[in-house]
């Protein structure tokens, strides 16, 4: 990892935007006696912070390559992973290798532009691609326009600056065959790394999720945090609600960290307008309020009385500081509103629902907010 020094920093401290780069490395530099992160990417940083959220999902995603050695010789000399625009395989003969949707979609697609036949290449004799798709490229075979050939490999690339021929072996006979080919178009899939922040010294939870405290979405480096699919720990489910959770978990305890506080998650009616204000306050017990921060989900009844729960990432329900409720559900609370957290206000409510009196049962009339 290369050193930063507080020249090299071009990162200020404060919000900054960079889209399109790949997190290279992570370092921690001095600056007027503060400890801060530097974060490097393939296009430029550093950027300096007091804490890190790492949100990297799956990692960066790749497109798998041909066993064909040297093989990365050949990108932006006619080999390619995505056709970006047609145009530019325009009356060229073209080798498509894959069975699945997108090479069976491109060799149905690129008719109109490339030089007839189009080689598709595949190892299997049968393609994963739709049914219809398969049946269109063996109809368009029967008219000499595709070419398929299975089961075949891709062997060799050859020419003289940039592709001119590939070596195509079919697998089941041995046989090898030269076919001409100008764009040897590779569509094999993706597959996805934490490339190099698997190298930041992060415990991992299997291979591709970073260890963190689902307490405070914090890792085993100070200041670093994970949310979302990234994130990891035992029975994780991945899924965009259980990320936005953690990520507020994340900003929350990082803010909290970075000016000495406690962690005190805000709700969201501290923000609402003065119409809801006058609801605030109302009958409500703190410990009973599950703020956003912790996934929870506020709801209201009838009577105005805020009631709510919420859960951790994990699912379990939580109070306001993220602990985990002892209610083990929150439907248990609906059909016994006389439990700890509710409001009078809201007993009162559901009472009278109950009872079919003039009130309205919290059930059937609680809006989402
Ligand atoms: C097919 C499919 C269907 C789904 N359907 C649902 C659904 O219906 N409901 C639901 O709740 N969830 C669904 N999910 C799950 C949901 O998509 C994920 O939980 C959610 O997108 C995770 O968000 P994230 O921000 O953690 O990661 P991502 O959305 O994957 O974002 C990660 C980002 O980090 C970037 N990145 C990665 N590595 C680096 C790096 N080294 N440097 C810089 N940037 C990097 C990536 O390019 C990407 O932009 C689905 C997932 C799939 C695959």
């Amino acid at each position: 990892m290369e050193s930063a020094t507080l020249k090299e920093c071009r990162g200020l401290l404060g919000r900054r935007r960079a889209l399109g780069e790949e997190v290279q490395s992570l370092e921690r530099i001095s600056q007027n006696g503060e400890e801060l992160l530097a974060v490097s990417t393939d296009k430029g940083g550093p950027y300096l912070s007091r804490a890190l959220v790492i949100t990297a999902g799956h990692g960066a995603f790749e497109p798998r390559k041909l066993g064909v050695d040297g093989i990365d010789e050949w990108e932006g000399k006619g080999l390619h992973y995505f056709v970006r625009e047609k145009a530019v395989f325009a009356d060229q003969t073209c080798v498509i290798v894959g069975g699945g949707d997108s090479a069976l979609d491109w060799t149905l697609g690129l008719q109109d532009t490339a030089r007839a036949p189009i080689a598709l290449v595949h190892r299997r004799d049968n393609f994963r691609a739709l049914e219809s798709s398969v049946s269109q490229a063996r109809a368009l075979e029967g008219e000499g326009r595709v070419r398929i050939m299975t089961p075949c490999e891709v062997r060799d690339v050859h020419g003289d600056g940039s592709i001119e021929a590939v070596t195509i072996e079919n697998t089941n006979t041995g046989e090898s065959e030269q076919v001409p080919c100008q764009a040897l178009i590779t569509l094999l899939g993706f597959h996805s790394h934490l490339g190099a922040i698997a190298e930041w010294g992060l415990e991992l939870e299997g291979k591709r999720q970073i260890r963190f405290d689902p307490m405070t979405c914090e890792t085993n480096l100070p200041g670093v945090y994970a949310a979302g699919d990234v994130a990891g720990y035992p029975g994780k489910i991945t899924l965009i609600t259980i990320g936005m959770g953690e990520a507020a978990i994340a900003a929350n305890n990082a803010i909290a960290a970075i000016r000495g506080e406690k962690v005190q998650p805000k709700y969201s009616t501290d923000l609402a307008s003065s119409q809801d204000s006058s609801l605030r306050g109302r009958s409500t017990t703190r410990s009973s309020l599950i703020s956003s921060e912790t996934c929870g989900t506020r709801r209201r009844c009838s009577a105005g009385a805020p009631t709510c729960w919420g859960s951790t990432p994990s699912g379990r329900p939580t109070t306001a500081g993220g602990r985990v409720s002892r209610y083990s559900s929150p439907m248990r609370r609906l059909r016994n509103p006389s439990r700890r957290g509710w409001s009078p206000a809201c007993r009162r409510a559901s009472a009278g629902g109950r009872q079919g009196s003039a009130g309205t049962s919290t059930r059937s009339s609680t809006t989402s907010r």
